[in-house]
């Protein structure tokens, strides 16, 4: 049901992968050790976000009670979950109409 919000929970998942292997290299002194530590905490702020806004669109989350969600139908929920798909606009999967 939720296509939105799974479709950013495996992007946020490929970014964490990239950056598990970008540690690897820092570890093995290829690579600057701070160029992942950011990315790290990136991908937690898109996963709380995420989990906060799980329910928008669908009458209990947060943005329902503000009166900014989206209709039902329409799969980003509210503006939030809509912003934290724009990084990944351009990764197979991404619906135009997703866009902010
Ligand atoms: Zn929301």
């Amino acid at each position: 049901m939720d296509r939105f919000a799974d479709f950013l929970r495996l992007q946020i998942d490929i970014d964490l992968e990239l950056l598990r292997l970008a540690r690897e290299r820092a570890e093995a002194g290829t690579e600057p050790a701070a160029a992942h530590l950011r990315g790290f905490r990136e991908c937690e702020l898109k996963t709380r976000l995420l989990t906060t806004h799980r329910w928008c669109g669908r009458g209990s989350g947060p943005c329902d009670r503000l009166g900014e969600s989206y209709p039902p139908e329409d799969e980003r929920g509210c503006p939030t979950r809509a912003l934290l798909g724009l990084p990944y606009a351009d990764r197979p999967g991404y619906a135009p109409r997703w866009r902010p």
